[in-house]
């Protein structure tokens, strides 16, 4: 039985054809879509026991204003992330605004004037160029006399151990690892990968601080960066974590003291993770931590759908089709900027909210070139729920990610096929 499902695409304007292609696609992943459920199952039962664990009460979702003492929804919630993550603390705050200020906050606690950054997997996010100082911005960690070092991958995706050995000096102070590819077409890290590079480092300096930048790379693993070995492990609330509830907010766990040292710098001196009310909004917060298995989940299901459609209709995909995954980003090079565009008002068309508006290409702060990104969001600028993002510039590849159930993200996948198809931009073979 298919209960009217054919219709009802239909009715919210998918044609036969795409959805006969899509359908086709979508019965060969079933073993794939198995394994993605038994991660989430293990990972939910992770959060469950943590939470458990925490004794949380319901009493931690009260709201606390002003300095936010004693805040013990607060302090539960670091207490939960700590234990998720298998790290001695956690720093959990709707304070930390986004994923840049959690990783800045992570830096400038950790180093001082005359350190070292190296980056042993290539050129860092767009964002967090600035934040080094990589490329020239007010209040750097350059103008505070941080500097920095970079060693490239190789050609084929390993690691440069030659280089990395090279680079690391009495001045190394710490490396800053980034699971996902981000905005590039390099392979996102493994867990187990990471695990290998901290070894590495570690032999050759064993007091360097190893961070982690975990960004869209929580849930998809049974293991996180924490338990191979990172000192710090941070990311974004409005990524997987936060489950898609989470209104804000940034977190970063690891070694008590490299977070109390990030805390001292989030807050103030001397005050630390004792001040910072959460204002009411605990409840999201664990409430989306406790989501977020299934969610990636979904999310996962949804990239690893559009990699195998894209892929059949003859473009490159990153990861391709079949490959293990690691985080929940789907690189598409569509080639023109036309059919970048076509995309993402297919995904925008799918939205639950503003799905009528049409996305344009515009200047983003932090970013180099035009961007475009579709996003109908209930929390504004949520990428773990559906959206799309792509520079305007060559080789015309889409990153899209998110979806915070997978049937969303599967209508959300066929909608941007359907308007590559309506303008003609693809054949469906
Ligand atoms: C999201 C992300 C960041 C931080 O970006 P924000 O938009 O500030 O949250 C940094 N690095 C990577 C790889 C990311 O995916």
């Amino acid at each position: 039985m298919n209960y009217g499902l054919e219709e009802m695409y239909e009715g919210l304007k998918i044609d036969k054809a795409v959805f006969d292609y899509c359908k086709d696609i979508e019965g060969k992943l079933k073993e794939r879509f198995e394994e993605i459920d038994r991660v989430a199952e293990y990972n939910q039962l992770k959060v469950l026991k943590a939470m458990q664990e925490c004794h949380v009460s319901d009493t931690h979702f009260a709201a606390t204003t002003g300095y936010g003492y004693n805040d013990l929804g607060r302090d539960t919630l670091e207490e939960v992330y700590a234990k998720v993550f298998h790290a001695e603390a956690g720093l959990v705050r709707p304070q930390l605004t986004c994923g840049t200020h959690a990783l800045t906050i992570a830096l400038s606690g950790n180093l001082r004037p005359g350190d070292e950054i190296l980056s042993p997997v290539g050129k860092p996010y767009d964002t967090l160029e600035g934040v080094i100082g990589i490329r020239e911005s007010k209040g750097s960690l350059a103008e505070y006399g941080i500097t920095y070092k970079q060693v490239n991958l190789l050609e084929d995706g390993a690691f440069d151990y030659e280089g990395i050995k090279n680079a690391i000096n009495e001045r190394t102070k710490l490396i800053t690892i980034q699971r996902s590819k981000g905005y590039q077409t390099r392979p996102t890290l493994s867990v187990a990968r990471i695990g290998e590079l901290i070894k590495f480092v570690k032999g050759i300096k064993p007091d360097v601080i190893c961070m982690v930048v975990n960004c869209y790379g929580e849930f998809v693993e049974t293991i996180e960066p924490t338990d191979v070995g990172a000192d710090l492990c941070v990311g974004s609330l409005i990524k997987n974590p936060g489950g898609g509830l989470a209104p804000i907010g940034g977190y970063i766990v690891g070694k008590e003291e490299y977070v109390d040292n990030a805390a001292y710098r989030l807050t103030a001196p001397g005050l630390g993770k004792e001040v910072g009310a959460t204002l009411g909004i605990n409840q999201q917060l664990y409430q989306g931590f406790f989501l977020a298995p299934t969610v990636v989940a979904g999310a996962l299901k949804g990239a690893i759908f559009a990699a195998n459609i894209y892929e059949k209709l003859g473009f490159p995909v990153i990861p391709n089709g079949t490959e293990s995954r690691h985080d929940i980003i789907q690189a598409v090079t569509l080639k023109s900027p036309e059919r970048i565009i076509a995309f993402c008002k297919g995904i925008q068309a799918a939205a639950p909210v503003d799905s009528y508006v049409i996305p344009e290409p515009w200047a983003m702060p932090g970013y180099q070139s035009d961007v475009i990104m579709a996003a109908g969001a209930f929390v504004q600028g949520s990428s773990i729920e559906l959206s799309a993002d792509a520079p305007i510039t060559a080789p015309y590849a889409v990153y899209f990610q998110g979806g915070l159930t997978w049937y969303h993200a599967k209508f959300g996948i066929m909608m941007s096929v359907q308007k590559l198809f309506e303008e003609k931009l693809i054949e469906l073979v």
